[in-house]
């Protein structure tokens, strides 16, 4: 409110000085002074005027708060938003449209309303039912296709595109009171049936049959024909025929209930076909894919995921890929024949999956995720010929509520769906939008991006659901190319509203990318693409140099300071070209990077982008705000992406023991609020200009250092860890050396670590994970993996060799599990006999040795090459040099408080050697991962939320854990 006052009294201020300059004369007879009432009256009735649309501009600025607040999108009218935006920047920053403008919003243009079917049905589901087109050339013409529908009282209507009732109200059996949450049609022409689902698992397949008549108007008598032909209105009487359309039950079945205390419940239904069979594949509550035979006898039955809520939907796909099935965090190919999955499922990403479509068009392979949180991710499944999990676009982030998806030439329909449980979920506006995948594969400038071919708002109607007629891929029609000319139609059902509308829906086929590009001048298909022919090419093949570009141009239009408050006079759409060439320029004269730079065809919609690199990001954490205090949620900043840095979106971190350790000052005085953590594992989301070796997407890990002086012979050598001067700790550190951006006069920024949500972290301090580890376990490898890895490494052990492994903590775990893939007879040396079952059984070691038992170390005297030392606290040091044979290395990565206590000749009559080692170099932590992907090795772990980490840290101390807990940081 105060600042609305002040504003107030100055725009007062300003309008009275105009009142007053404008006639500056003093008035003295009843003429003048009369005159100067008026000129004073007029001016107060403009500035009146004024006033009130500076009131309204405060109503409206007032109304986006509140929206921006309670997470409520705010729609203004594009004269008073284009107003707004011209004032303030800002404001384009949180109207998305500013970036993503719809190309167009004109809906009567592309939706052609033709009637409203089955006006007095209560409608809860339909769909298209195809006809086989026996006639050639008579189809073209009129849509052969039926409306199926299926009512609030479970009943079955079919009715002609005419609106004729072909089928009226045909019960379904499901019963009373049940009601029926799934419909779906046979995948082919060649036997209509439908198969509908009910709120308790039953599932029923009725055959439909559709027979075409002649009509007994034509004088003889009714002569069914083999083959369906919808009636063609009015077209030629001689050829008028009418439909006669009948269902009948085939088969019902329901899955088989599963074990006692676990209740299975059936969640999604796809019929498929395959060569003359048809199967049903239906996914279950407990993450269980069923395959039925026609006749509703099982097939088999596996189980594809152990996400919550299990199989969450499933999409028909192409050839040998015949089934996508999605849970929460999965999606992967299900082979019905088998009855298992084809590879393994496909993961990565952080809010839970909501839907998923495959790929319109020109490129297949691909599939589109739609996530809860409004995003939509596009993953490559394929690289080549061999298979892949790959994140290949990402769409503008338009809504706060999660798409429901469709393919549809080229472009990706998304109709924004509430959850169910959502509240208020009637506010939102409901609309329609079609992404178009190839421009936003062209990559975004900074024009408008016109990712948004169109926003198709119906109100006050609101969409709820929609069924699509018409090759919904480009391309894959029988006239190739010229799919375009087939027409397209789409039946909407809206709240509130009875029946369904169909409408005739044109919308080109975007050229793909590379098309545009050859093409070059505009084209005159109905998208104008000249404007953005003269940028695409360039931005897509240079999406690096761009992202560092804008970075750069804004760093140098702000005077070079990253951070502050103004964000207010970022000219994000002042583009400077000089500097972009000078940029490419540069990056190609490098040695070394022949093609210029690295093609990214990642996009980050507008706003991320430039909020990603032109400024600090703050990030929502877990800290110790003092010494031994609890951790609890914060919120720390990360600078602005640099020209080498390499920006991550965090999605799990291990909790190490030293991790306690130093949250409880116990290891000498260190720097509070600590964020701690240097297990970090996530994804790439930006990277500065300089960086080749990572892109936006990559899957990386951060461990227990960030920075080092670079200068030293350790450093060069490739030993950060042992750097003269002190590496900087990822954690409870400071960027002390002047080469980093957080060097400050008095010493150098504080470090914080990797129990947050993101992280900004120099290229040379960023390693690969391998894609086929899973992402929260291979993260405990970037300390405890390479702790024990390095000394196997350095101290030169062989394959054949008999390694020792004292302790079984989180280090010990995967000193076993790396032993043993490096190939050595591996033993535990344990203090408790408990643990033997897991060391033999779970990490396969090949011996277990009780340290209190004499026998067990009598047995194992002077048998072992080598020893990890993994434990922390006070043990008899001269028992376990025992075990080693001549010339046998004793190496310590575990720290007990006391020091140690051993005779010499406990290691001079052998030639045996103590040693220590401190975790590992980068270039062999990468080493490190490459082998554990190598050898599928990652660390058993327990997952955890961010408000349990206080209560794992007491765990850790009592050795309470099997063997790391990872955080996972979408529950901070
Ligand atoms: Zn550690
Ligand atoms: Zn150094």
């Amino acid at each position: 409110m105060g600042r609305c006052a002040w504003l107030l009294i100055a725009l007062t201020r300003q309008a009275w000085a105009g009142v007053w300059s404008s006639s500056p004369a003093p008035c003295h007879d009843d003429e003048s002074c009369k005159a100067r009432l008026d000129t004073i009256t007029s001016k107060l009735d403009e500035l009146r005027d004024e006033m009130r649309g500076k009131h309204l501009t405060l109503q409206a600025l007032e109304e986006i708060r509140g929206g921006i607040l309670s997470g409520r999108r705010v729609e203004l009218p594009s004269a008073q938003r284009q107003h707004l935006e011209k004032g303030s920047p800002l404001i384009s920053e949180v109207t998305f449209d500013a970036r993503h403008r719809p190309v167009s919003t004109n809906v009567s243009r592309h939706f052609q309303s033709q009637r409203v079917i089955a006006p007095n049905l209560d409608v809860r589901h339909h769909a298209f039912l195809t006809l086989k087109r026996s006639t050639p050339g008579a189809a073209k013409t009129s849509v052969p296709a039926l409306l199926v529908i299926v009512d609030a009282e479970s009943k079955l209507s079919i009715y002609s595109l005419d609106n004729e009732p072909l089928l009226d109200k045909f019960d379904l059996g499901h019963g009373a009171g049940r009601s029926i949450v799934q419909l779906e049609m046979s995948p082919t022409q060649e036997n209509h049936f439908i198969v509908t689902v009910d709120d308790d698992g039953n599932i029923r397949v009725h055959n439909i049959k559709i027979v075409a008549k002649k009509q007994k108007a034509e004088g003889g008598k009714d002569k069914d024909e083999a083959e369906e032909e919808p009636k063609a209105k009015g077209k030629d009487p001689k050829e008028a025929r009418t439909l006669n359309v009948t269902a009948s039950l085939a088969s019902s079945f329901t899955l088989s209930p599963g074990a006692l205390e676990e209740a299975r419940k059936l969640t999604v239904v796809l019929p498929i076909e395959r060569g003359s069979q048809t199967f049903f594949v239906a996914g279950d509550s407990l993450g269980g894919l069923s395959v039925f035979f026609r006749n509703g006898t099982m097939r088999g039955r596996v189980r594809v995921t152990e996400d919550p809520g299990g199989v969450k939907g499933l999409v028909r796909g192409q050839g040998q890929q015949q089934v996508l099935f999605y849970s929460s965090h999965a999606f992967g190919f299900f082979s019905p024949s088998q009855v298992d999955l084809q590879y393994a499922p496909c993961t990565g990403w952080n809010s839970p999956l909501v839907d998923l479509a495959m790929e319109p068009g020109y490129s297949t392979g691909r599939v589109l995720l739609a996530l809860q949180d409004g995003d939509v991710l596009v993953y490559a499944t394929t690289r080549g010929k061999s298979k892949a999990c790959d994140l290949a676009l990402k769409f503008p982030h338009v809504s706060v509520l999660p798409f429901k998806l469709h393919s549809f030439r080229g472009h990706v329909m998304a109709l924004p769906t509430p959850p169910d449980d959502m509240e208020k979920k009637d506010e939102y506006v409901r609309e329609i939008f079609f992404f178009n995948v190839a421009a936003m594969e062209n990559g975004y400038g900074s024009s408008p991006s016109r990712a948004i071919t169109l926003q198709a708002s119906f109100k006050p109607k609101q969409p709820e659901n929609l069924a699509l007629l018409g090759q919904p891929t480009a391309g894959a029609g029988a006239q190739g190319g010229g799919g375009d000319k087939a027409k397209s139609q789409i039946a909407i059902r809206f709240k509130d509203m009875r029946g369904v509308e169909v409408f005739d829906l044109t919308l080109r086929t975007p050229p793909p990318p590379k098309a545009a590009q050859a093409e070059g001048g505009g084209s005159s298909n109905g998208w104008d693409f000249s404007s953005i022919m003269s940028w695409f090419p360039k931005i897509g093949v240079f999406g690096i140099a761009l992202i560092g570009v804008i970075f750069w141009n804004i760093k140098k239009v702000t005077g070079g300071g990253g951070g502050g408050g103004g964000a207010t006079d970022l000219p994000t759409d002042d583009f400077d070209e000089e500097l972009f060439k000078e940029k490419l320029r540069e990056r190609r004269a490098k040695p070394g990077s022949t093609t210029g730079v690295v093609p990214v065809k990642i996009e980050v919609s507008g706003s991320r982008l430039t909020s990603a690199l032109q400024s600090t990001m703050s990030c929502k954490c877990y800290a110790a705000l003092v010494p031994a205090g609890p951790l609890v949620p914060h919120t720390i900043e990360r600078r602005a992406v640099g020209p080498d840095d390499v920006a991550i979106d965090i999605k799990y971190a291990g909790i190490c023991h030293s991790d306690v350790h130093q949250a409880r000052e116990e290891w000498g005085s260190a720097i509070f609020p600590m964020v701690p953590g240097h297990e970090i594992g996530g994804f790439v989301t930006a990277v500065g200009p300089n960086v080749t070796s990572f892109k936006v997407g990559d899957k990386v890990g951060v461990g227990c250092m960030v920075d080092s002086c670079r200068e030293c012979q350790s450093c060069k050598e490739g030993d950060e860890n042992y750097c003269a001067t002190g590496a900087v700790m990822t954690y409870n550190g400071k960027y002390k050396y002047k080469h980093c951006l957080e060097y400050t006069e008095d010493g150098g920024k504080p470090t914080y670590g990797g129990y947050a949500q993101s992280i900004v972290v120099d290229k040379n301090y960023v390693c690969r994970i391998p894609d086929n580890l899973d992402l929260a376990g291979a993260t405990p490898l970037l300390c405890a993996g390479i702790t024990v890895y390095s000394p196997m490494a350095y101290n030169g052990l062989k394959a054949g060799q008999k390694l020792g492994v004292a302790g079984l903590g989180g280090l010990g775990a995967m000193a076993v599990m790396i032993g043993k893939a490096w190939g050595c007879e591996v033993t535990v040396l344990s203090r408790s006999e408990g643990k033997r079952d897991e060391a033999m059984k779970e990490l396969k070691a090949d011996k277990f040795v009780v340290m209190s038992n004499d026998s067990d170390v009598e047995a194992a005297a002077s048998s072992l090459d080598m020893i990890i030392d993994t434990i922390a606290a006070k043990h008899d040091i001269p028992t376990y040099l025992s075990f080693l044979r001549q010339n046998g290395k004793f190496v310590m990565v575990g720290v007990p408080a006391e020091p140690l206590d051993f005779h010499a000749f406990s290691i001079i009559p052998k030639r045996k050697t103590i040693t220590g080692s401190l975790i590992g170099g980068i270039r062999e932590t990468q080493e490190m991962l490459d082998f554990c992907g190598k050898h599928n090795i990652i660390c058993p772990h327990e997952l955890i939320s961010g408000d349990k980490i206080s209560e794992s840290y007491d765990r850790v101390v009592k050795s309470d854990v099997k063997y790391r807990f990872v955080i996972d940081t979408s529950t901070f």
